[in-house]
């Protein structure tokens, strides 16, 4: 069990968080608008694969189910960078077992640029620490990135993708994320469940799925 992006953004919202995802998932309520939205972003992320004309796709499933084969993508990765491919959708990197899948990788000469798809009109400080800790981890794989992009969801339908550089943001936080990566992946192992005291972490910057747990049954901002 190690750190995904996922695991590491959701772990320094709360550590109780990340903890509960390994060990009690089923107590997650996620609302039905938020499912409609994550929803959607899958299917801009989708579309905006094909950004750059041709691609490959390393998404692998595990026969019969829709969870990701981790073993397969990074192994069907290795063989395209080396490959040189120039459009590598879903790229799955690992270091020590973090593990990251870039949802574009293109490359450029002997380097390549990194986009992170966010379905959204505005940058927002999320997005660039999901780019650092992808930054992070194909830095410690040796993967020379130059430039990391936000793609945002832009004005016009017609021509939907609007990349926005922040290499220098995400680049800057590989120290913060070194020094947090081996404390979250050394507490989301213990067996006792973590406490932390409800507050501002419940609803910033994403509102919590196990409000109701950690809240004694009471839905966020509602009675019950
Ligand atoms: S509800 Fe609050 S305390 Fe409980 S896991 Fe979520 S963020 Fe942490």
């Amino acid at each position: 069990m190690a750190i995904t992006k996922t695991d590491f953004m959701r772990g320094m919202q709360c550590r109780k968080m990340l903890w509960l995802d390994k060990h009690k998932p089923s107590l997650k309520i996620i609302p039905p608008e938020i499912q409609a939205r994550l929803d959607a972003g899958n299917d801009f992320g989708d579309r905006a694969m094909g950004m750059f004309g041709p691609y490959e796709e390393m998404t692998v499933y595990r026969p019969g189910t829709t969870i990701p084969d981790k073993k397969a993508m990074l192994a069907k990765t290795a063989k395209h960078m080396e490959k040189g491919t120039p459009v590598i959708c879903e790229a799955a990197f690992s270091n020590y077992n973090n593990y990251c899948a870039v949802d574009i990788l293109r490359k450029r000469g002997p380097v390549y640029d990194m986009y992170e798809v966010k379905n959204a009109p505005e940058l927002h400080e999320q997005f660039v620490k999901d780019a650092g800790f992808q930054y992070y981890i194909l830095k410690r794989c040796r993967v020379p990135v130059s430039r990391v992009y936000i793609v945002l969801h832009g004005p016009d339908e017609a021509n939907p993708f609007l990349p926005v550089e922040v290499t220098t943001e995400a680049k800057g936080l590989y120290k913060w994320i070194n020094d947090n990566i081996w404390d979250l992946n050394r507490m989301q192992k213990e067996r006792e469940e973590v406490q932390v005291e409800p507050g501002e972490c419940c609803t910033r910057p994403y509102e919590c799925w196990y409000y109701a747990y950690c809240h004694g049954g009471m839905p966020s901002g509602g009675e019950l």
